[in-house]
């Protein structure tokens, strides 16, 4: 019986209610893009909230340490939205619970990053530190929180304004994605979610493979991913390289990506089912776990000035910003253009559609591909 779902996996259980009712998963292992992922959101949410950043507070809760670049960009974030509202943080929430019900008995849980009205508008805003891009359209994570937000204030918006800030991650709209939708569209889309829960609650397990396979830690296990799987795998041998003409080339570049993502996503779900199975004490042949270690950081609480207290050595350094962070912090672009140069790297082929062919592999398993 399922009794709730986070919004960050709402997106998964929208598209696959099969993937809840795995059981005996492995647990997930905290890798260390998901452990800076948290830290650089803590430091947003204390700039957000005007929690005090003295110099000794060099870490977050979770001991990463709070680099350069992790404040860099946060401000950059905060700066944003505290320009949008005119020079304040006033009215910022951050880190709320918007857990709601849905009819069906399933609860929808989650908090999000930060949330404020402006013009009379209400923003939902989520803040990703990693580098797979994330699209704030049709985000069920963010309609997760901006439901519940709607539902805690108990009031309705004319505009709700769902955005992503991805500040490190190239995207051609830029690092800050926006979504307006109406009230009357956020209803509609509740209405897709409590019709999901009650046809999840009634019986739907269908399996569906997509892009939230990606992070499935089910993909080990499942048979629809695995038969996507071998069907990628099989269809991608198929082809004989002189005679491909140019469609059949681009053809071929659309599978080999997507079976790249195939073998991927297993590689990295058999993983971590091997690494739990050797915690449980299970022998793997071949394989055991070996501890992997970050680069060396300061303990908490250990600042320049603790350390120059201690040993009368300066460890700070002033370093020179890069251009895109120049540019940020409000060195005319122009003079950044005259200035800066980019070297020719040599080239590399630029995908132009990828969305046709995920359709032919993951879309309908009995479909045949082409
Ligand atoms: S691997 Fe894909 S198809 Fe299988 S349960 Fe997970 S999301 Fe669903």
């Amino acid at each position: 019986m399922i009794k709730s779902i986070h919004c960050s996996k709402l997106s998964r259980a929208m598209a696959c209610a099969g993937s809840l009712f795995f059981e005996d998963l492995p647990k997930e292992e905290t890798n260390e893009a998901a452990l800076e992922g948290t830290a650089a959101g803590e430091y947003l949410e204390r700039l957000l909230t005007r929690q005090e950043l003295h110099p000794n507070v060099t870490h977050a809760r979770n001991g990463v340490p709070f680099d350069l670049d992790m404040r860099f960009y946060a401000l950059d974030v905060a700066v944003g939205i505290r320009d949008l509202l005119g020079g304040s943080y006033l009215g910022v929430n951050c880190e709320t619970v918007i857990d709601w019900q849905t009819q069906s008995g399933i609860a929808i849980k989650g908090r999000y990053d930060a949330s404020f009205t402006h013009e009379k508008n209400l923003y939902v805003d989520d803040y990703k530190y990693g580098f797979g891009i994330v699209e704030a359209k049709e985000n069920w994570q963010l309609l997760g929180y901006a439901i519940g937000e709607v539902i805690r204030r108990n009031c309705s918006f004319p505009t709700i304004v769902l955005r992503i800030h991805q500040p490190r991650a190239h995207h051609e709209e830029g690092t800050t994605r926006e979504w307006r939708i109406t009230y009357d569209e956020l209803i509609h889309y509740k209405t897709v979610i409590e019709n999901r829960m009650t046809a999840i609650v009634a019986g739907e397990k269908s399996l569906v493979t997509g892009n939230q396979c990606k992070y499935c830690p089910a993909a080990a296990a499942c048979p629809a991913f695995n038969k996507a799987y071998h069907r990628g795998v099989d269809i991608a041998h198929e082809f004989l390289q002189d005679t491909l003409d140019e469609e059949e080339l681009s053809y071929q570049l659309d599978l080999v990506g997507r079976v790249e993502d195939l073998i991927k996503t297993r590689k990295s779900s058999l993983e971590m089912l091997a690494i739990s199975r050797i915690k449980e004490g299970k022998l793997i042949t071949n394989y055991g776990i070996d501890q992997r270690y970050g680069n060396r950081t300061w303990k908490s609480g250990i600042s320049p000035d603790v350390i120059k207290m201690m040993t009368g050595k300066d460890v700070t350094k002033s370093e020179m910003l890069s251009p895109a962070q120049a540019e940020k912090v409000g060195v005319p672009i122009e003079m950044i253009n005259t200035i800066t140069e980019r070297k020719l790297l040599g080239n590399k082929l630029k995908k132009l559609d990828s969305s046709k062919l995920a359709d032919k592999i993951f879309g309908n398993p009995n479909k045949e591909i082409r």
